[in-house]
């Protein structure tokens, strides 16, 4: 779920480990451990509940010394976040880190207990290091431990293991979590994320499900699922050196939400022709397969689930096919009936979201027509694993609470419309030049919608002492307030519910107080009056209004209703334009409250376990 850093090296590592947990500190974790091997084959462990920071102050106390050595960040699953649950987890001269969930941890465990193992931890991990020391013994080399013991292993691991008596290799492997690669200059590392290893290599290999694999300093070799060894393609990464760092801003999410224009137009770049979408770069064989889709089938979690949502509007409503958008976790456990002609699409940030892919593995067993990802990690499994992946290029997204992903992910999914529209010839060439000129015009709008950054700081005063929020849109702006509470709630702790402002009055009107400030997504669109009715059930409740409209919205700001008027921009993009305010009003509630905005409590930044 979280992070891990392996090298083979003849400098210390230590440092090199602990910079790379660093960079993965993005994915939320709550525990924090080393293990290296010096050159006297002497093992050094250190772990500490907590950040980063406090591990790499006891390494660099302890005087860790060695060239081969692993690294972890835990996200608890099994057994409370401690220190003694921490990774690495030992077991005689073995010593592993993993991440994911063994699943039958209970049988091997009371197996292992029986052959006289003793536990120190909670953890599912720790019958890894058993298991891999029991079987050790019976092996030849320790890459034949592992295989045997990963045989065993049910669930989803990304593990590696050292063997104290041997520092001049670590084995690797994984199913179901991610493990790439790093190849150096006389010496090798391995991460979750090549993110961790940028300041190292730029050199990658990707293994792939049910890989296991040895590293030493000068070679690495890869045995496939049924221990054949096999060449897996090493790649050169373009990723931006700088990803890791906050630059000027003083949170990653802030500088997120700041580099959307940046990220929508990379998003673009090549996509848009004059007037039209370049259907082919949506992926191989995508025209053909757009042609035939009768039906959409959206699959995604949080933050994604809500750009499902509102490019649910978007296909019926612009390319006259149908959709349904379903939760990857409700979706992947119902008796779901397959369409003729579906296309199932998959939305990830990270593309390696456990109820998303078993959901996206499901689909292929269930007939659908084609499987395709809108996803931003290049090389991810969701991206492996579909017949389209269709890339975002939003860049890292280091933040938990997604921003330019979402965007960015609607930007894709607008022009998919539009891709799925021209092939089916459900939209015209001025239609088609319309959504063009929309989307490209939309970095501009949205830098000049980021200087509206004082007046939403202004605004967010009013919520920061506030338990409940209530978020209102109609129609496609309704999926963007869904997005918004989600942020708040995320980042600032305040209970914040989202609904289609026609609801109000089947419910959540009883809420109504002078405590519980309402916001309105009201752009002037064809609900636009219908909207204005659902304000004044709220007025006349005492509820206090803040409504972010444009200029031909005829709100007025009086002592109930503060209006934040935004430029007028096209109706067609509007929703992604409307997200960004939003953004900017949770971040600076959340900046208020002094809230953990980056790694909010209790959080993961790619949910790779179910
Ligand atoms: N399931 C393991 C644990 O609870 C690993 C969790 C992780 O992926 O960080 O320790």
């Amino acid at each position: 779920m979280c992070g891990i850093v392996g090298a083979v090296a003849q400098r210390d590592v230590a440092e090199i480990l602990v910079e790379g947990l660093r960079r993965l500190e993005y994915r939320g974790y709550d525990s924090a451990g080393v293990a290296v091997i010096d050159h006297e084959n002497q093992l050094t462990r250190v772990r500490r509940l907590g950040k980063v920071q406090e591990l790499a102050d006891a390494v660099e106390q302890s005087h860790v010394a060695g060239g081969t050595g692993i690294a972890h960040t835990r996200w608890a699953t099994h057994g409370e976040p401690s220190e003694a649950n921490a990774h690495p987890h030992v077991s005689g001269d073995i010593a592993v880190v993993h991440n994911g969930i063994i699943e039958n941890h209970e049988a091997l465990r009371a197996l292992l207990q029986e052959r006289g193992y003793q536990f120190k931890s909670q953890t599912d991990t720790e019958v890894i290091a058993h298991l891999v020391e029991w079987e050790l013994r019976q092996s030849e080399s320790l890459t034949e431990a592992v295989q045997k013991a990963a045989k065993q292993l049910e669930g989803a691991y990304g593990t590696v293991v050292l063997d104290r008596r041997d520092s001049s290799r670590l084995v690797v492997a994984r199913s179901g979590s991610p493990i790439v690669i790093g190849f150096g200059v006389g010496e090798n590392f391995l991460a979750s994320d090549q993110l961790a290893l940028l300041n190292v290599t730029r050199r990658f290999m990707y293994l792939e499900e049910g890989d296991v694999a040895e590293i030493t300093r000068r070679e690495v070799t890869v045995f496939d699922v049924n221990g054949v060894k096999i060449e897996r393609e090493i790649s050169e990464s373009n990723a931006e050196h700088d990803a890791g760092d906050k630059g000027q801003f003083r949170h990653f999410m802030q500088k997120e939400i700041f580099e959307q224009p940046k990220a929508l137009i990379n998003t673009m770049e090549g996509r848009l022709g004059k007037d039209s979408v370049v259907v082919d770069s949506i992926g191989v064989h995508a025209a053909e397969i757009l042609e035939k889709v009768e039906h959409v089938q959206i699959v995604a979690c949080g933050t994604s689930y809500n750009a499902g949502m509102t490019a649910r509007y978007w296909f019926e409503g612009i390319a006259g096919v149908s959709c349904d958008v379903e939760i990857a976790s409700e979706f992947r456990y119902r008796k779901f009936v397959t369409r003729p002609n579906s296309l199932l699409i998959t939305l990830s940030q990270s593309g390696e979201t456990a109820d998303t892919l078993a959901a996206l593995r499901l689909a292929k067993e269930k007939g659908y027509m084609a499987v395709m990802t809108i996803c931003n990690v290049a090389g991810s499994s969701l991206v492996r694993e579909s017949d389209i992946a269709f890339m975002t290029r939003a860049g890292a997204e280091i933040g938990v609470a997604s921003t330019k992903a979402f965007t960015t992910q609607l930007a894709a999914l607008l022009m998919l419309v539009t891709g799925i529209g021209k092939q089916k010839q459900r939209i015209d060439a001025a239609k088609e030049k319309e959504i063009v000129d929309a989307l490209r015009a939309l970095p501009a709008q949205i830098e000049s919608a980021l200087k509206f950054d004082k007046q939403i700081e202004a605004l967010a005063i009013d919520f920061a002492d506030k338990h409940n929020t209530l978020f209102l849109g109609r129609g496609e702006y309704y999926p963007i307030a869904l997005e918004s509470a989600l942020k708040l709630k995320e980042i600032s702790y305040i209970h914040a519910e989202a609904y289609a402002a026609g609801e109000l009055k089947h419910g959540p009107l009883a809420l109504i107080d002078a405590d519980m400030p309402v916001v309105v997504v009201a752009p002037g669109n064809e609900l636009l009056e219908k909207l204005k009715s659902n304000i004044e059930e709220v007025r006349a409740r005492g509820g206090l209004l803040y409504v972010f409209a444009d200029e031909g919205a005829g709100f007025e700001s009086d002592e109930t209703m503060k209006i934040i008027t935004m430029p007028k921009v096209s109706e067609i993009t509007a929703p992604i334009y409307y997200t960004v305010p939003m953004q900017l009003l949770s971040y600076h509630v959340a900046l208020i409250k002094g809230t953990d905005v980056d790694q909010p409590r209790n959080l993961a930044k790619s949910v790779t376990v179910e």
